[in-house]
């Protein structure tokens, strides 16, 4: 089937402006909900496809690429599997629609998270808290992809109690709700006596009763420990993602399962690169000379140096690409490009030969009538008479 318009897809116009764009799809977004349509499949992929257009055309970068050349323009923009739910990074603006932990929650289950990890359907009631750490990276980092050993602190089972909270092991099934952590619950409504099923008030819905509860975590099962986990984050990551690293979390009380740590990735401000997607801009000073006659500089790139060629007459402000230069895409081989802005220099300190080869030149430039300020004042008078 072929890709459908970005335009298309949200039911707008090429001139809907940004506002209208954030409206179109909260609205698709609120109605498409797997939530709202019982995970039903066809939601899910129109839930999706409208998610790849807001991100798409809510980025000024990627809509400018996209208005200019359709889907082709966008080729490698999401890396080599296309949209996936790791390419989309609004889901904090929408938390009402994706929950406060973001994509977290109900996405993981059905398409699976963004690094890979398969889905898990959703929490179950025993099982521990996320934990969220951030980690701060530099751009050299994000460049590779990196290893890193953390030190956190996790709930993990009691070695007092193995984990059954329980002093002396001694675990009762709950009276009330035969173990069930559930009870049937008759209410009176506009409609009748309705029967509705809540949780246990005995076993708080744990089902188990315990009477000698272990001292050392108070019945819990669990205690906080330290603990070392490796993160390895892809390259080519950014600022607002997040990797979660499933089963690593808090243990949950009394022989639970373990929840999730959800690592997020902060990316620190770098002195020469400025960063946009997969695409880094560096200003770079040359001087008068170099400028006017050319030459060939070293520039720096996140990796090293690099030859550049500055051809003779260049201007000042002038951008030049150094393609593939840039970041890499996340699980992808497509890397962004390096764009170096030139500065000429104008010498403010001049020695004695110096201002003697100047003087010189300025000569020059009035006999050949180059004396800008002249040109400059003509053209002024010519505007006036
Ligand atoms: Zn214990
Ligand atoms: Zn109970």
């Amino acid at each position: 089937m072929a890709k459908r318009d970005y335009y298309e897809v949200l039911g707008l116009d090429k001139n809907a402006n940004g506002t209208e764009i954030k409206k179109a799809y909260r609205k698709l977004a609120m109605k498409y909900h797997p939530d709202k349509n019982n995970n039903d499949k066809a939601a899910e992929e129109k839930f999706k496809e409208a998610s790849e257009a807001y991100e798409v055309l809510s980025d000024d970068n990627k809509k400018q690429k996209y208005d200019q050349f359709g889907h082709a323009g966008m080729e490698g923009a999401f890396g080599g599997g296309g949209f996936g739910w790791d390419n989309f990074s609004h889901a904090s603006d929408f938390s009402d629609i994706f929950g406060s932990g973001g994509l977290g929650s109900i996405f993981e289950g059905l398409f699976g998270s963004g690094f890979g990890g398969g889905g898990r359907g959703r929490r179950r009631s025993n099982q521990g808290e996320d934990l969220q750490i951030s980690l701060s990276l530099t751009l050299e980092e994000i460049a590779k992809g990196i290893s890193k050993k953390i030190k956190i602190n996790v709930q993990d089972t009691c070695e007092v109690c193995h984990g059954s909270g329980s002093q002396d092991g001694s675990v009762q099934t709950c009276s009330q709700c035969h173990g069930t952590g559930q009870v049937r619950q008759l209410t009176r409504s506009l409609f009748g006596q309705m029967q509705t099923i809540v949780e246990c008030p005995s076993c708080h819905g744990e089902g188990k009763i315990i009477k000698n509860r272990c001292p050392k975590c108070r019945g819990e099962g669990r205690t906080k420990r330290a603990k070392t986990i490796s993160i390895t984050i892809p390259a080519g990551v950014s600022e607002g993602q997040y990797i979660r690293l499933r089963g690593q979390g808090n243990i949950g009380k009394r022989g639970g399962e373990h929840g999730d740590i959800l690592v997020h990735i902060r990316e620190k401000e770098h002195n020469i690169f400025e960063r946009q997607d997969a695409d880094l801009i560096c200003e770079f000073p040359i001087s008068f000379s170099q400028a006017a006659m050319g030459t060939e500089i070293k520039v720096p790139t996140l990796t090293g140096h690099i030859k550049m060629k500055i051809p003779a007459g260049t201007q000042s402000n002038k951008v030049f690409r150094l393609r593939s230069q840039g970041l890499p895409h996340v699980n992808s081989s497509y890397h962004g490009d390096l764009f170096i802005k030139v500065h000429v220099i104008t010498p403010t300190r001049l020695n004695s030969e110096e201002k003697e080869l100047f003087e010189k030149l300025a000569k020059f430039d009035s006999e050949k009538k180059l004396n800008p300020e002249k040109s400059f004042f003509s053209k002024l008078k010519k505007f006036f008479v």
